[in-house]
C-alpha cells in the first residue's frame, strides 16, 4: 500500500512537471517533448501502481496441504501447536509456541 502512495505520489509529480513545460513551451518549442516524456512517464507509472494494486499482500497464511495432515509440534518443549496461531512477521509464517514462547516457522518440509 505505501508503495502504491509513492507511485500515485511520484506520477502526480511527474504529470506536474508535464503540465509545467507545456506551459513553458510557449517560449520555447522543445521543451513540448520534454512535457510529453512527462506525460507518458507520469500515466505508465499511474499504469503500473494501478495494474499491481490487486496483487496487494494480504496477510494470510497459505497453509501446504501436507502440514494440515501433520501435526505441528514445538522444536523446544514439543507441545502440539495450533496453526491457527500462526502469524506472517517479515513474510515469513511464523507460529507461537503459547508454552514456552518458542517463535518456529512454518516451512513447507518441517524438521521437527
Ligand atoms: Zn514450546
Amino acid at each position: 500500500m505505501i508503495k502504491a502512495l509513492i507511485g500515485y505520489g511520484v506520477s502526480a509529480v511527474l504529470l506536474f512537471f508535464a503540465v509545467l513545460f507545456a506551459l513553458a513551451s510557449v517560449y520555447a518549442p522543445m521543451r513540448i517533448v520534454v512535457s510529453v516524456i512527462f506525460f507518458f512517464a507520469g500515466f505508465f507509472l499511474l499504469y503500473i501502481v494501478w495494474k499491481r494494486q490487486p496483487t496487494k499482500i494480504v496477510q494470510k497464511v497459505e497453509v501446504p496441504g501436507k502440514i494440515e495432515v501433520h501435526e505441528i509440534k514445538c522444536p523446544n518443549c514439543s507441545a502440539s501447536l495450533d496453526i491457527r496461531r500462526s502469524q506472517v512477521t517479515n513474510g515469513i509464517p511464523t507460529i507461537k509456541c503459547p508454552y514456552c514462547g518458542h517463535i518456529s516457522e512454518i516451512t513447507e518440509e518441517p524438521k521437527w
